[in-house]
């Protein structure tokens, strides 16, 4: 038994404003975080990395908004699987929810096991009713997960610690956002804490949270209008230059497309 490692596989499916999910797997577990992709594109997209739809045990919910759970009630009709989330949210989520379903619902800081792993949901500051991230371990990996998030909490700070696989927003670039053509409410609602985080705040994050065992790192969430890969390659390329004594492998995660297969053994 002692010593055993168990490895762990994740990829993000795809990650932004219209739709974001994110597909791990270890052991005999697979499991979706959040489904806001459609059906048939959470089908395309777990193909081109060998996973079937029946493969899935389990869908975990991060919040209520559309482009979280919007692939879900269609996807239920034909894999009705359990639905792991808090109270609130699948209150506040209503009818993009199905009717009938496993719930399994968890207060936010409980550990939970779903299969061969132990999920805790934490709370972040977004807009919506009870916004979580998850930290997510298998025995010998911690993976944590934070998109959707407004400003970094103490509390966030100190569940995405310790980390081998860090799923991170980096959502926009401040002066892009500064200058597009948003009106200027939904520029307020993006920038303010209850919204999403900053290419600049991410990386201060990544800062403090590099440490010997972090060995991944997705930024996840990226604006369309308002961000561009290489200004986050830019950012998270020097921090991670500065302060990892080790190589810390980082990827990009995508709107369009399947992001990098991530496998820690
Ligand atoms: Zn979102
Ligand atoms: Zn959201």
């Amino acid at each position: 038994m002692g010593g055993t490692k168990i490895s762990i596989t994740l990829c993000v499916l795809g990650s932004g404003s219209k739709g974001n999910a994110i597909y791990l797997r270890s052991g005999q577990t697979s499991l979706l975080i959040d489904a806001g992709l459609s059906m048939q594109q959470l089908g395309r997209r777990l193909a081109e990395i060998g996973v079937r739809l029946s493969e899935i045990d389990a869908i975990l919910l991060t919040h209520e908004h559309r482009d979280h759970l919007a692939g879900i009630k269609v996807l239920h009709k034909h894999y009705p699987l359990p639905l792991y989330l808090n109270q609130a949210t699948r209150q506040a989520a209503g009818d993009l929810l199905p009717e009938q379903s496993r719930w399994e619902i968890f207060n936010n800081g409980e550990r939970f096991r779903v299969g061969d792993l132990t999920v805790e949901a934490f709370s972040i500051s977004h807009d919506t009713v009870d916004p979580v991230g998850y930290v997510i371990h298998n025995g010998t990996h911690k993976v944590a997960i934070a998109t959707d998030l407004g400003y970094v909490t103490n509390l966030v700070r100190e569940k995405l610690k310790a980390a081998d696989l860090l799923v991170l927003e980096s959502n926009h670039d401040l002066e892009m956002l500064k200058n597009c053509p948003y009106p200027w409410p939904l520029k307020q609602r993006v920038w303010g804490r209850q919204g999403h985080l900053s290419n600049a705040e991410s990386a201060s994050l990544l800062r403090e949270l590099c440490h010997p065992k972090l060995q991944h790192v997705v930024l996840a969430h990226l604006s369309e209008t308002n961000n561009q890969e290489s200004l986050v390659r830019n950012v998270v390329q020097r921090v991670l230059t500065d302060c990892a004594s080790h190589e810390v492998v980082y990827s990009i995660a995508s709107q369009d497309r399947i992001g990098q297969r991530i496998h820690l053994v």
